[in-house]
């Protein structure tokens, strides 16, 4: 059975101090009231190692927002897979349309950061996503098809498994600007279908397909009420523990 996931996106959000009363809060309000979905905060990487001694991680999954396509040496500034996983993180985001516009990470780079994620152990959260021009065009179904075969579909099905994808049109991110409940659910059964076509349709069920893109407590529930959508990837909304509990309970609904 696939999970229900929030996974909030921080971005380069919050100073350390900023960050670790974040998580606390959130981990507070948690523990009050159980989520009945799987919680997941991205935050920066000087954010993981604290943060991980602060949450729960039975009531929250950890993720770093992206890791090195090197596994180790001379690569100043970079941040390993394997020194991710040592700050007690358990999720990496790979594939988020910033990385891939303003740091031109393509299609292969991206293959060897999934490559080395999950040989640390890691499970990856993989973005994928049209852009406006895209959509115009109506190519949105071979844009993401194309970024599934560059960057997993090398994977071996049981490699695959610690996969979940966040279809991000670009479009809807940080715009305000949310893609319809219809539009998304049509989009993220098409990514199903490829996924079936690619692995057999067990995998493709167990599969879970975030939406991201504006997401917020208001439209969350008619988002997450599709077949085809298993939850969010949030960036501004994750922010404040108020908004990102308001769409962690859309599941409730
Ligand atoms: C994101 O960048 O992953 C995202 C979904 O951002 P926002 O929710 O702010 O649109």
């Amino acid at each position: 059975m696939r999970k229900k996931i929030v996974a909030g996106n921080w971005k380069m959000n919050k100073n350390l101090q900023d960050g670790m009363a974040l998580a606390k809060e959130l981990n507070e309000v948690l523990t009050a009231e159980k989520p009945n979905c799987t919680v997941i905060i991205g935050t920066p990487f000087i954010h993981l190692a604290k943060v991980s001694d602060i949450i729960d991680h039975k009531l929250i999954g950890l993720s770093a927002e992206n890791c090195a396509d090197k596994a180790s040496g001379a690569f100043t500034g970079e941040v390993s897979a394997e020194m991710v996983k040592s700050t007690g993180a358990e999720y990496v985001i790979l594939g988020h349309s910033e990385r891939r516009e303003y740091y031109h990470e393509t299609y292969d780079i991206l293959k060897e950061k999934v490559l080395l994620a999950l040989a640390n152990g890691l499970k990856v959260i993989f973005c994928i996503g049209e852009s406006l021009e895209e959509r115009e065009k109506g190519i949105q179904n071979q844009v993401v098809k194309a970024e599934l075969e560059g960057s997993v579909f090398n994977l071996s099905a049981e490699e695959f498994a610690n996969i979940t994808i966040a279809y991000e049109p670009i479009w809807a991110i940080g715009t305000g600007k949310t893609a319809t409940a219809d539009q998304a659910e049509e989009i993220h059964a098409y990514i199903r279908s490829v996924i079936a076509d690619k692995y057999g349709k067990q995998v493709a069920e167990d599969t879970s397909i975030l939406y991201g893109g504006s997401c917020k407590a208001s439209n969350a529930p008619e988002l997450f009420s599709k077949v085809d959508i298993d939850g969010g990837l949030i960036g501004g909304a994750s922010l404040k523990v108020a908004d990102f509990k308001g769409i962690i309970d859309a599941w409730k609904k």
